[in-house]
């Protein structure tokens, strides 16, 4: 088998598996190296259901979305089954809030269509949730969820239909940088590549650190969701109920966030941000039962059908950078290798248009969508060489 690869991708999570698929499916020699497992749960991309939406604050966001809504579904075609399941999505703000507010005005400015509804408009049309006095909610009927199960899994394997080669449980542990190719040693195994795309997703910053001596500034938490059993398990079927962004009130954390039932499983809420300071390597995978009582009672605020009852609670590691916004970019000082890296809890939906950007900077150096607020030069003053 060949060593010599025009590719080398590390990290086969989301966005290391679908940056291979689409340098594959261009023909190109495509090496995949994933630590663990294909589909495994330590990382960020794993379980049952993550949010996909068009609202977001900045337009930049709402503009990828319209790219990345539009690959999924090639994506699913592709591989022949479904990925992405549309119940609508519903975002609900109190006074004030501006995050909300930024987020009807990008929708308008981007003619993405969406309803906004006062208190009594919502709680005719989804009597199931408890709107509180004065708030407001926001309708988008494309929003859904997709299944990061079955989501990873299908760019791995679409991958290797178009020849990449993955080597999973294998762990990346030297480099060496020419400015013509990079040497790639696993466990005493060595490979070259011309080109090098780095997703590592929560081991990022260590990794680069020890293999590059470039510190970029990420912190992982510890997130943790649960499933709620509700009483009336029919109130909450997808063609009922959307996935739901509740956002904060004063003196509450984050946004609480959350979908319909799933399978047998129940209704899945949790916390955005929530989690405490950790590292990949040496992480819990215990949810705290504290923070499970206040995302509980939080929940039931809004839905006051949801029982105590758990029926799954697991955790999962995000990658956050200073501002929340992730990091795609070339690396300082070498122009054959692509980053990417610090989605921050919000990077699932746009693994296949981030995937295609880290295709476009390896391939060309460049990309036609707009990445200016993902650069590595905005923390110049905290990623250094050491
Ligand atoms: C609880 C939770 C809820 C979320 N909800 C949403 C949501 O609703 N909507 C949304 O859009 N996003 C959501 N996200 C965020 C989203 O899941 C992540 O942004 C995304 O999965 C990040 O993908 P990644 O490829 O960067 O990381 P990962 O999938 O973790 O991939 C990194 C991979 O690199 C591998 N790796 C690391 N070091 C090495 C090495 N040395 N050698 C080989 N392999 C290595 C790891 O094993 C791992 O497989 C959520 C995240 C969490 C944790």
């Amino acid at each position: 088998m060949s060593t010599d690869f025009e590719f080398a991708v590390v990290g086969g999570g989301g966005m290391g598996s679908a940056a291979a698929y689409y340098l594959a499916r261009e023909g190109k020699s495509v090496l995949v190296l994933e630590q663990f497992e294909i589909g495994h749960n330590r990382g960020a991309s794993h379980g049952e259901n993550r949010i996909i939406r068009y609202s977001y604050e900045w337009t930049d966001y709402v503009k990828l979305a319209k790219e990345t809504f539009k690959l999924w579904k090639e994506v699913e075609t592709e591989f022949g089954s479904k990925l992405l399941t549309r119940t609508g999505g519903l975002d609900i703000g109190y006074p004030g809030n501006r995050d909300f507010e930024l987020c009807i005005d990008s929708l308008r400015k981007e003619a993405i269509d969406f309803q906004l509804m006062n208190q009594e408009e919502a709680a005719t049309r989804f009597p199931q949730f408890n709107f509180e006095t004065g708030t407001r909610a926001l309708f988008q009927k494309d929003a859904g969820y997709l299944e990061p199960d079955i989501c990873i899994p299908a760019f791995i394997s679409l991958s290797k239909k178009c020849g990449a080669i993955v080597h999973d449980n294998t762990t990346l542990d030297g480099i060496n940088i020419s400015d013509s190719h990079v040497e790639l040693t696993s466990n005493g195994k060595r490979w070259r590549a011309k080109n090098l795309i780095l997703t590592p997703g929560p081991w990022a910053a260590p990794l680069l650190k020890k293999l590059t001596g470039i510190e970029i500034p990420i912190v992982v938490s510890l997130e943790q969701y649960a499933f709620f059993k509700p009483r009336h398990r029919e109130w909450f079927e997808e063609s009922k109920s959307p996935v739901f962004i509740v956002y904060p009130t004063p003196g509450e954390l984050d946004i609480l966030y959350g979908f319909p039932q799933f399978k047998d499983l129940g209704v899945k809420v949790a916390e955005h941000h929530a989690g405490s300071v950790t590292e990949a390597a040496t992480r819990s995978f215990e949810p705290d039962p504290e923070k499970l009582k206040r995302a509980f009672a939080r929940a039931q605020k809004l839905i006051p059908d949801l029982t105590e009852e758990v029926t799954k609670a697991a955790t999962c590691l995000y990658s956050n950078t200073p501002d929340k916004h992730f990091i795609v970019d070339k690396l300082p000082g070498h122009k054959n290798v692509v980053i990417g890296c610090g989605f921050s809890g919000h990077g699932f939906k746009f693994i296949p248009i981030i995937g295609n950007i880290l295709k476009d900077l390896a391939l060309h150096g460049q990309t036609k969508h707009q990445i200016r607020m993902f650069k590595l030069q905005r923390f110049a003053a905290t990623h250094t060489k050491r």
